[in-house]
């Protein structure tokens, strides 16, 4: 008698436990959002803010047709960053703002949230794009984050080319070190982007801020501090005041009241937002969510920014 119930309870068991593992249609939705830092100030020429949005779009675009035909979400925030750091207007790879010694320190995270695998090199100054750096200590090294000599070490045995810190010297940058000396200014690029897997992965590059002393590391190469990917929770890439962003963990925490208090994405997003404006921080971030929600919230007068998704919704925005 109770062999039959027990045969019955299993296959109704499995047919619900199927239905559960089927990917839910939202996940086939696909998405990319990118920033390219928080400082920017109202005061910026409007040839300034075009040239911005020109590379922001250029780097959304490329992300973007990675994901439509059915790329990763990790090779498509790679791409977008990428271009980001080419592009002279941004914070990171070739427009990193100038240290105190006059001189480029790079740092730079990537993470892919089904895996939880995470890269990430800090203080480095001869690598052209370290976003791929970063990868590359995630993917052929048993380690998280490398710096400086090691990490430029490791990027030889990869066959990375090396670039002379001559690459990375801009007036503009020297200019706004010399201005700003003590008042630091804020760049940063990130992406994170969900692919047709469902997948979610997150990066951030920077030069850092303006003005740090030689050897300061920021948030932007700290896993939970300036980027996260959690598959199922949400990715994030943050950019601002970095000692708070690592103090307070910022881009995990915004998962994390995601996750555990099932709130939504532009809520968990703002009110940190808002909390880190209330100890005195600026910043902002980008937060994408397993179903392609997105926030893009600052606490600064304008931050970069562009988000694109298979639904057609597409905006490039800086204010
Ligand atoms: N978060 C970066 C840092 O502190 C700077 C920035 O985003 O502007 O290094």
């Amino acid at each position: 008698m109770l062999r039959p119930f027990i045969i019955f309870s299993l296959i109704l068991f499995m047919s619900f436990d199927t239905l559960n593992s089927e990917p839910d249609k939202a996940a086939k939705d696909f998405a990319i959002v990118i920033h390219g830092g928080a400082g920017w100030s109202r005061n910026i020429s409007e040839a300034k803010q075009n040239a911005i949005q020109e590379g922001l779009k250029q780097a959304l675009s490329t992300g973007y047709s990675i994901l439509e035909s059915g790329g990763s979400s990790l090779d498509a925030i790679e791409a977008a960053i990428m271009i980001l750091e080419d592009n002279i207007n941004f914070n990171a790879g070739k427009g990193s703002v100038y240290n105190s010694a006059e001189k480029q320190e790079m740092d730079a995270s990537i993470m892919v949230g089904d895996s939880q695998q995470a890269g990430a090199v800090a203080s480095v100054s001869r690598i052209k794009n370290p976003i791929k750096l970063a990868r590359y200590v995630m993917e052929n090294t048993k380690h998280v984050m490398m710096v400086g000599e090691g990490a430029e070490k490791i990027a030889k045995e990869g066959g990375f080319e090396l670039v002379n810190p001559d690459y990375f010297a801009s007036i503009e940058n020297l200019e706004r070190l010399k201005v700003t000396q003590e008042k630091e200014k804020l760049g940063t690029v990130g992406a994170v982007a969900l692919d047709q897997s469902g997948t979610i992965s997150a990066g951030t590059s920077t030069g850092g801020m303006t003005n740090k002393k030689p050897g300061r590391i920021g948030d932007s190469p700290i896993i939970g501090a300036g980027t996260w990917a959690q598959n199922n929770v949400c990715g994030v890439s943050g950019t601002g005041h970095g000692e708070f962003f690592i103090r307070y963990n910022v881009a995990r925490e915004i998962c994390a009241r995601i996750e555990y208090l099932g709130q939504p994405v532009e809520k968990a997003s703002s009110e940190l937002i808002q909390e880190l404006k209330d100890i005195g921080a600026d910043g902002g971030v980008i937060v994408l969510d397993k179903n392609g929600n997105v926030a893009m919230v600052f606490n600064t007068d304008g931050m970069a920014r562009a988000y694109k998704n298979s639904k057609g919704d597409e905006i490039v925005t800086i204010y």
